[in-house]
């Protein structure tokens, strides 16, 4: 895989984060729900355990009699960085009894990259001899570039790189039987894939209210590896959801700008130039039926929508913008306004706080955070007012006939249809697969 191509990927998967929106009279009731869904027993990167490559050590016999003072044997083992580890613990859980290796580390500056950037989940390889000397470590940064330190003739040496191999396809089947997380947990679906899902089947599918059990989706993903390591869940390639017995599509299709969609099996885009819900999707809100159904408060007394959600839950510029007022606003408290194009402008209300960067003139993406779920202003309680505006008239947000962005152009729709064709017939394979029953 191309290193610009990983990039996009990268690029792509930070624009994930996503929608919540909840009652908030429900969200009121259900705070021991709550707190039992947000306790994350789950690792954050399920998918490493559902794939053979997640063996802890894996010793490799030297095909060759190699000379009595070198070492014989080489081992692989693998590890994630926990909440609270150092390098030296690391190391030490990887096999490397080595000094040399850490001064190596501690004195050179790309070695420190390791040091500064210890984030938890993220995973790291080293290849040791039998006497525990390192011969190679690899620590993945992201799902573009390593740190990687090898021992060669004149000792060490560390050199950033970019991930190198293709991404692998995954193939994965759920059922929904109480919420999108716990039926992606059951399939061995990674969260990040999850939160794709949901996204994007989000302009069909209101994933806090219209789920039902029974419910269940198909999806084609990418998994990025590096040296047989699993870095990063990548991209859906294609997708199907059956929601209420109707049945959705999307298909990763890249237009003639380089730039990457996903499309009904007909080429219509399914991004909508607005979402429904400027509030972040997450594991706290999904769910099915009314434990966080939202409730609206009535339209005309109160020129916008109100959704529920927790203290600090992101919320998301609703489509791409110019900020034009960031601030307190009287009884609105804290709030953001932002210019879009076709004299739309929208309105996020009694904030807790604003998110990094945020300010009159900057321009934000679709899905970007502008501020934090609050009470500030005249509000009872931690929830979002939201404005819709066309020309200064404030319009329901919900009823108002969005724009739908470009379908597939018409000289590529030839090329499109074999790739919907294909992505159709390896989801039709993959449905019928019997799904994971577990949860
Ligand atoms: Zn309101």
């Amino acid at each position: 895989m191309s290193a610009e191509k990983t990039e996009i990927l990268a690029q792509r998967t930070s624009r994930l984060g996503w929608v919540r929106q909840a009652a908030f009279g429900a969200v009121l009731l259900c705070l021991p729900a709550l707190a039992v869904v947000t306790a994350f027993g789950i690792a954050p990167n399920t998918a490493t355990a559902d794939h053979a490559a997640n063996l802890v050590a894996e010793a490799i016999r030297v095909p060759e009699p190699a000379p009595l003072a070198e070492p014989a044997e080489s081992y692989t083992s693998h590890d994630r960085v926990l909440r609270g580890d150092t390098v030296a613990v690391l190391l030490d859980r990887l096999g490397v009894r080595d000094p040399q290796a850490i001064e190596f580390l501690k004195a050179d500056a790309t070695g420190r990259t390791l040091f500064r950037q210890l984030v938890p989940g993220r995973t790291l390889q080293a290849e040791t001899a039998s006497d525990g000397s390192l011969k190679t470590l690899r620590y993945f940064l992201a799902a573009t570039s390593l740190l990687e330190v090898t021992r060669g003739a004149d000792g060490f040496s560390a050199r950033m790189r970019a991930i190198g191999e293709a991404p692998r396809l995954l193939y994965r089947s759920a059922v929904i039987r109480s919420s999108l997380f716990a039926a992606a947990d059951a399939a061995g679906i990674p969260d990040a894939i999850a939160m794709q899902v949901a996204r994007v089947f989000a302009t069909d599918i209101d994933f806090h209210s219209d789920l039902r059990r029974g419910d269940r989706f198909s999806v084609v993903y990418e998994m990025i590896y590096d040296s047989g390591e699993l870095v990063a869940p990548g991209r859906i390639v294609a997708a199907e959801f059956v929601n209420d017995g109707r049945t959705y599509h999307a298909v990763l299709f890249r237009d003639e700008h380089g730039q990457d969609g996903y499309y009904s099996l007909d080429g219509t885009n399914r991004a909508k130039a607005f979402l429904r819900s400027p509030v972040e999707f997450s594991r706290v809100s999904s769910g099915f039926g009314a434990r966080f159904h939202p409730i609206f408060k009535n339209w005309r007394a109160h020129t916008g929508v109100d959704f529920a959600a927790p203290h600090g839950t992101r919320v998301l510029a609703s489509a791409d913008g110019v900020v034009v007022a960031a601030g307190p606003r009287g009884g609105y408290g804290n709030a953001v306004e932002v210019r879009h194009g076709g004299g739309i402008t929208t309105l996020y209300a009694h904030l807790s706080g604003f998110a990094k960067g945020i300010r009159a003139g900057t321009r934000v993406m679709q899905g970007a955070p502008v501020g934090f779920v609050g009470a500030t202003g005249f509000a009872t309680g931690p929830h979002l007012h939201y404005e819709f505006k066309i020309a200064g008239v404030h319009q329901d947000p919900l009823k108002v006939a969005l724009p739908k962005a470009e379908p597939v152009p018409a000289h590529l729709k030839a090329q499109f249809t074999q790739v919907a064709s294909s992505a159709r017939a390896t989801i039709d394979r993959v449905s019928a697969t019997p799904p994971a029953r577990f949860e």
